[in-house]
């Protein structure tokens, strides 16, 4: 049968994905990647690249995304280097191994648990933080002491050719590598056994990354999305509520897995809320979105008709103004659409924010809680019984109270999501151990050895049994 070259993404970079996992294992086989220093070091050294690589990183996601600097600094560079420095300080204590009691029937004897790295790990990242989406897992496999391959997306072709540049000048090239490429690759990739996949993006590809994974019977997270809704209980502080709502949409241009996707209010405060909101949106961004530098754009011009369309027939009462050549769309706010259109089916990822309006509080979370189940879900009240009812009602990945994307700051909190919206979860401590094993273990003495568990049995065995 003739050979099927595999198309590979970029001359200098062929996926050659048998001989890079192969020689991933072989490492992981020495064990040199469990040892606490060598996990500092990679983690130092990754802190080095981002430091000193900062200006060639935002020029690449300005390229992509028209990322600001702020914006690269905040939520991709400045982030990582927190996530880095959050596991130099707590790697220690994470690493030892964590004693548990041990029952009569057991005694004497010990028991612990160890966190085992998983191998060697796949990770596929996203095009909306293309840097800090790859990086960030990346740096809590490290902790837990695996080996890496790295996909990043293709669709942020400057940060993809960045990182495949930078990681083996800063990285053990005998433990990590990064492969470039899209789809032909991913397939190719996911068609290899790895100790672990996770995977950064939509849902159906998700499923593509789990039954790959299925296959070779290995653990796997996925960081999916999906509709994130913001009730607003209009009697709260609007003032505030808007300034926040403002950020977490229009940061990224709308393009954040966790960005609110639509407002939910009651009807008598929607003229008071969309004056205010319109107020605040000119008070962000000013009046010509498209000259400011702040301001981001669409990844690419498939994404930017795709939101396009959706304004098709709808009640804009803001923005609108958009131009496909320049992957510009401007904030724009649309009220009242039909919950069948397009608009409020599927995830907007983009700067249209839908505002629906309710009767009654109770008929807000109906709606939400009649959806798929949300990667995060915000309110904004001054309530406490109608705080208490969300958190109680509605299931998502998180729920934030009077404010939008910051709880991703909190590296105590857990981030993932949970139904439609993903599985498994990274950020903190939940990372390091996402990519470990526990493993238990159980230590008994030879001192004593109590006749009552072994044949032949009696009734009094039994009986004591039933005791213990
Ligand atoms: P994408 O197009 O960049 O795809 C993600 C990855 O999947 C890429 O590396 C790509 O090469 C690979 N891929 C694409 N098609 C494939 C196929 N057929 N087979 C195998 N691999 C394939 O990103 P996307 O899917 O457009 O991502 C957007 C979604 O990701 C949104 O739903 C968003 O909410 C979600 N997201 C979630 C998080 C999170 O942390 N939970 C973060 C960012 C984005």
């Amino acid at each position: 049968m003739q050979e099927v070259p595999v198309p590979s993404f970029q001359d200098d970079s062929s996926v050659n994905a048998n001989a890079n996992i192969d020689e991933l294992k072989r490492t992981f086989s020495t064990g040199k990647t469990k040892a606490y220093q060598w996990r500092i070091e990679q983690l130092k050294a990754l802190k080095q690249m981002l430091e000193e690589n900062s200006k060639e990183i935002t020029t690449s996601l300005h390229s992509d995304l028209g990322k600001s600097d702020t914006e690269a600094w905040l939520s991709e560079i400045g982030y990582s280097i927190g996530t880095i420095k959050e596991k130099l300080q707590n790697l220690k204590s994470w690493m030892k191994p964590t004693k548990v009691s041990t029952p009569m029937l057991a005694q004497p004897g010990k028991s612990y648990i160890i966190n085992e790295p998983l191998g060697v790990a796949l990770i596929i990242g996203a095009w909306n933080y293309p840097f800090q989406l790859v990086v960030t897992p990346l740096i809590a496999a490290i902790a837990a002491g695996n080996c890496v391959v790295i996909k990043p997306s293709e669709l942020a072709e400057a940060t993809s050719a960045l990182l495949a540049k930078l990681v083996p000048k800063y990285l053990d090239n005998t433990a990590f590598k990064v492969v470039e490429g899209g789809k032909d690759e991913t397939t190719e990739l996911l068609s290899k056994a790895f100790d672990k996949y996770f995977y950064t993006g939509g849902e159906h590809v998700g499923r593509i990354v789990m039954m790959a994974a299925a296959k070779h019977l290995a653990p796997v997270t996925l960081e999916l999305g999906g509709k994130s809704p913001c009730i607003v209980d209009g009697a709260t502080n609007l003032e505030v509520a808007v300034r926040r709502i403002v950020w977490g949409k229009w940061m990224n241009a709308g393009q954040t897995c966790v960005a609110p996707d639509y407002i939910l209010i009651e009807e008598e405060y929607l003229a008071d809320f969309s004056q205010r909101l319109i107020a605040e949106i000119k008070k962000q961004y000013g009046t010509k979105v498209a000259e400011n530098k702040d301001y981001g754009k669409i990844i690419n011009q498939r994404h930017c008709s795709r939101l396009i369309n959706y304004l098709d027939g709808l009640n804009i009462i803001h923005g609108g103004k958009h131009n496909l050549d320049e992957r510009f769309i401007e904030p724009t706010v649309v009220v009242q659409p039909a919950t069948n259109s397009a608009l409020m089916q599927e995830e907007i990822f983009g700067p249209i924010l839908p505002i629906v309006t309710f009767k009654t509080k109770q008929q807000m979370l109906d709606f939400v809680t009649s959806r798929p189940k949300p990667l995060a879900a915000y309110v904004f009240t001054s309530n406490g019984k109608f705080e208490a009812e969300v958190i109680e009602q509605v299931s998502a990945g998180t729920i934030c109270i009077n404010d939008t994307n910051i709880f991703m700051v909190n590296h105590n909190l857990p981030f993932g999501g949970v139904g439609t919206s993903g599985m498994g979860q990274y950020h903190g401590k939940s990372g390091f151990d996402t990519f470990s094993h526990k493993k238990s273990v159980m230590k008994r003495s030879f001192k004593f050895d109590a006749a009552i568990r072994y044949a032949p049995f009696s009734k009094l065995k039994l009986m004591l049994l039933k005791k213990f």
